[in-house]
């Protein structure tokens, strides 16, 4: 059985196959912001993530972290920071804070889902995870991957995984 992404085949899916228009890798600040706008146009997208929990980036960081910038200054399209406006938030606000948000919007975000590689193939690209998947129009967060061109279609093929 295929387990594109982490998820059953639909009717997305073809075989070993899983189609969307865009992949945004990473569900920071960028790729949260990316897929609210992505949404706001109707586009077909996922967003995958290497956590298992979107947030977990800031979890992960030392106790005693804080913003530098003030609440008022550190929301995302949509939805203010839930703070005083001149608090700086810790590290736990902004991991629960990037949570409620793609809870809020229900962004299709897929956790514990590693991008390991990206290749061109003809008019698409793959994008291969650590669950199998791929997209033609990946948008990359702060990640290392190169400038994609847009293109009118993708497709993602699955691995075991
Ligand atoms: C300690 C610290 C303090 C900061 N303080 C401030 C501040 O006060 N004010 C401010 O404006 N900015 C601050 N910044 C900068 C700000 O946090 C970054 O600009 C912002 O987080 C970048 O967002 P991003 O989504 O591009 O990347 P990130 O927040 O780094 O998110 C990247 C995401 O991609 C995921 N990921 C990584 N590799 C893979 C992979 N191979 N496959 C799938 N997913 C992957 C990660 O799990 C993560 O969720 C701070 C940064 C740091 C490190």
């Amino acid at each position: 059985m295929t387990a594109a992404l982490g998820m059953q085949p639909t009717s997305r899916t073809s075989g070993r196959i899983e189609r969307f228009n865009t992949i945004v890798v990473g569900a920071g600040q960028a790729g949260l912001s990316a897929g609210y706008h992505l949404q706001q146009r109707d586009v077909d997208f996922v967003i995958v993530d290497a956590h298992e929990r979107v947030g977990d980036v800031w979890r992960n960081r030392w106790d005693s972290l804080r913003l530098f910038t003030p609440a008022k200054y550190s929301g995302l399209p949509g939805m203010p920071f839930p703070a005083e406006p001149m608090h700086l938030p810790d590290k736990d606000e902004v991991a629960d804070y990037l949570e409620r948000y793609a809870e809020r919007f229900d962004l299709p975000v897929r956790s514990g889902t590693r991008a390991e590689s990206l290749v061109r193939d003809g008019e698409r690209w793959i994008l291969r995870t650590s669950r199998g998947s791929a997209a033609s129009i990946p948008i990359a967060s702060t990640l290392p991957l190169p400038r994609m061109a847009s293109a009118a279609s993708f497709e993602s093929t699955s691995v075991d995984g």
